[in-house]
């Protein structure tokens, strides 16, 4: 099973909840966390795992022989990125546009490009205790996070149940992240802000035909909480956990450590949201 942990903007506290959840669930289960919050991955902060491997991930941009190119200005056509132009007497690639489809190469009639690797981040591997951990890191200035966030997902072992941070927002990164889970939980905080971006979050949901429930952080009642809560119930998404908001949570927070780890009634409070997305899925 693959649980996804997502949020329509970011500082409502995804990673904490992705965090404490597996830590929780790994007393039960086989675990396996994957952060793909590659632009700003900080789950290592919280699990501290012992990360043993390391390998580059690239993807596939083209190279014009231009002794070769006819100048027909097919591998523009072709490319749905704007990432090559093509002149009078030169063809011009744009590798930050490049989505490396390979699109312009297959297509080109003389046979003049050739695809080139071009580094956009790296992979780690290792392990908390007994959850196995693999997290992503885009290259600073790198705007491509699909094809690492794939790369990360590529891990992925069936045999144990998989917990993806996935990164804020719901743009190409968070679809890529989310994309193939069982389950996805929305984690959001009672302001007007958090009501309008868990609303998209939620959409998102509907078009990748994901189920998913709702995860209020820093609850402490009010009208604001109370418009998430209807929002809930008109949408038919089911609000799994109420977090109040906690002093020495936040105090935990600020110095890397997990409340699930310290504070027994936070474990009990994850251990009640794993049972949660279960029968959840389990219903379904
Ligand atoms: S498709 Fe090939 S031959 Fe045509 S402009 Fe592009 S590189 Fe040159
Ligand atoms: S590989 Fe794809 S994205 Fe990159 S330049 Fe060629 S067609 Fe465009």
């Amino acid at each position: 099973m693959i649980i996804a942990v997502a949020s329509g903007k970011g500082g409502t506290g995804k990673t904490t909840v992705a965090t404490n959840l597996a830590l929780v669930l790994a007393q039960e289960m086989k675990i396996q966390f994957l952060d793909c919050d590659v632009e700003e991955p900080n789950a290592h902060l919280f699990l501290k795992p012992e990360l043993k491997n390391s390998a580059p991930v690239s993807i596939p941009v083209p190279q014009v022989a231009q002794e070769r190119c006819s100048y027909c200005g097919l591998c523009a056509e072709v490319c749905a990125f704007n990432a090559i132009m093509v002149g009078k007497e030169a063809v011009l690639v744009f590798e930050q546009l490049c989505h490396g489809c390979g699109g312009c190469a297959y297509f080109c009639p003389e046979k003049a490009i050739r695809e080139v690797d071009r580094p956009i981040g790296i992979l780690e591997h290792g392990a908390a205790d007994s959850i196995s951990f693999v997290h992503g890191k885009l290259n600073p200035g790198e705007a491509l996070a699909p094809p690492l966030i794939k790369a990360v997902k590529e891990t992925i072992d069936p045999s144990s149940l998989t917990i993806i941070d996935a990164a804020p927002g719901s743009s190409c990164p968070v679809v890529e992240a989310i994309r193939g889970s069982d389950y996805c939980l929305l984690v959001t905080e009672p302001t007007p802000f958090g009501l309008n971006d868990l609303a998209i979050a939620v959409e998102l949901l509907k078009k990748l035909s994901l189920p998913g429930g709702v995860v209020i952080n820093r609850s402490m009642g009010g009208e604001g909480e109370a418009r998430i809560e209807s929002y809930c119930r008109r949408e038919e998404i089911p609000v799994l956990l109420k977090l109040p908001w906690d002093r020495e949570l936040a105090s935990l927070y600020a110095r890397g450590e997990p409340a699930a780890a310290h504070l027994p009634e936070w474990r009990s409070l994850f251990a009640g949201l794993g049972k949660r997305i279960l029968d959840e899925k389990e219903a379904r």
